[in-house]
């Protein structure tokens, strides 16, 4: 009996190991399916078939970089005004600009230049020691967006941290708000940086999700929306700021209803808060203005600025504001090894003087007309745009489909494929964004390429 049952305990265990050898056999021809299935997914998005050299280097970003951005695949090399060339001699145009970082155009001569000289002669002091080029920036960076003073930060989360810090010190030290209450209202869907202070009033989960835990005194209200400012305005005496982006770039170009900026600042000012505009991606020019907020004349208590302020040459930001306000930080208090530092400082004069003399402004007012008009009659002849909005050269398609569609990432492979780089922004948004020293016939020319890269589709 005791034999039988060994007999019987010893065949269950050989099948319960046969079972699991089946089941890891399965396993693995499934992860080679998966594996196939990706394999093949990535083929069919990359129509055009990449060139070795481009997949040895996409390669080496995916095994040695973090993978916390997901490239158009397409590798560049060299870029030039408006276009930039893959690894392979391709040329694009570029309709992103570096998320409007190369407003003054790829590697504009002057700007590097600039860089050049001053790398030759002096890189980093750091604020321990005064630089000869600092206080020469700073006259000319406040002269020319009419502010009192200026601190010079690096990158746009930087510069947002830093107005934050300044909205809150003068909520304590002039407003008189008792310590640790302030409150900052900011809209929903912003976009101000990664952060962890910045990204605790961020509502999109991909950038908030297991980041936590976060900062506290923020109140979030739906941009584009008065009434709901007014509310939350009056809803306490510890409001200290309002941080708002005059045109919401990364969450697809959202164009405020005229005249909401102007009122904003209006309310903010009746409630003794700060209006914080956030031109790091509408600024130096990009809608059409030098700063979005002239659209409606109105002049922020704090002004935050980035990428296009060194023409996408090197990392520098700014935070702008009236002696009342800025003087409330004091020797100590904030800074950082690089901000300020002399080839920043050369950098940025270039950068700002090129957006004058080239008349980027009045260059992106002007081509942005055409550009909508262009896209508008497109959307007439082909459906797959249910949308065009923007101002100046700052502009979104809205594509027919659903948000977590893969068909705007299409989009942007086939006009990859005819010479055009975007990309699309919040699934379903594709932004169109080239720089600033485009000309009106390389716009219809981009048209033709947009129309006939949609056309595929159909
Ligand atoms: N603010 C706005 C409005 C932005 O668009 C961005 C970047 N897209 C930032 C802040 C953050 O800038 P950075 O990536 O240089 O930190």
């Amino acid at each position: 009996m005791t034999y039988i049952s060994a007999v019987i305990s010893d065949f269950n265990f050989f099948k319960a190991i046969y079972k699991l050898k089946i089941a890891i056999y399965y396993l693995e021809i499934n992860n080679f399916y998966i594996f196939v299935s990706i394999k093949r997914n990535i083929m069919a998005h990359t129509q055009e078939i990449l060139s070795s050299k481009s997949e040895v280097l996409i390669e080496k970003e995916n095994k040695y970089g973090a993978h916390n951005y997901h490239p158009l695949p397409v590798v560049l090399e060299r870029g030039e005004g408006v276009y930039v060339w893959d690894v392979d001699g391709k040329k694009y145009y570029d309709f992103l600009s570096a998320y409007s970082a190369v407003n003054q155009g790829h590697c504009h001569p002057k700007i590097v230049q600039a860089m050049v000289d001053q790398a030759q002669k002096l890189t980093l002091t750091s604020r321990a020691f005064y630089n000869d080029k600092l206080g020469n920036y700073e006259e000319f960076v406040t002269n020319y967006f009419g502010f009192d003073k200026v601190l010079p930060m690096n990158t746009g989360a930087e510069a947002v941290e830093t107005a934050l810090k300044l909205c809150r010190k003068w909520a304590y030290e002039v407003k008189g708000i008792h310590e640790n209450q302030a409150q900052i209202i900011v809209c929903e869907n912003n976009f101000h940086g990664r952060t962890t202070t910045i990204i605790s009033f961020s509502n999109d989960e991909s950038a908030r999700k297991n980041f936590g835990p976060f900062t506290d005194g923020f109140i979030k209200i739906e941009y584009d929306n008065l009434e709901a400012l007014e509310k939350a305005l009056e809803s306490s005496k510890n409001i200290a700021g309002f941080l708002v982006e005059p045109i919401q770039g990364e969450a697809g170009v959202y164009v405020p209803s005229e005249g909401y900026l102007a009122k904003a600042k209006a309310l903010c000012e009746k409630h003794n808060v700060l209006f914080i505009a956030d031109e790091v991606q509408t600024g130096i020019a990009r809608t059409g203005k030098l700063l979005a907020v002239h659209h409606e004349n109105v002049q922020p208590d704090i002004l935050i600025l980035g990428k296009a302020i060194s023409g996408g040459v090197y990392p520098v930001s700014a935070v702008l504001a009236n002696n009342e306000i800025m003087n409330v930080i004091k020797p100590g208090q904030h800074g950082s090894t690089f901000g300020g530092n002399p080839v920043a400082a050369a950098v940025a004069i270039a950068a700002l003087e090129v957006v004058k003399e080239d008349n980027l402004a009045e260059n992106a007012e002007r081509l942005g007309i055409i550009l909508r008009k262009g896209l508008n009659e497109i959307a007439k002849r082909n459906d797959l745009i249910t949308l065009v909005r923007g101002k100046g050269l700052l502009n979104a398609i809205v594509i027919n489909c659903s948000e977590d569609s893969d068909l705007a990432w299409e989009i942007c492979l086939k006009f990859r494929d005819n010479g055009l780089l975007a990309k699309p922004t919040h699934g379903n948004k594709i932004r169109l964004a080239p720089p600033l020293v485009m000309t009106e016939a390389q716009i219809v020319e981009c048209l033709e390429i947009i129309e006939k890269s949609l056309n595929d589709f159909r």
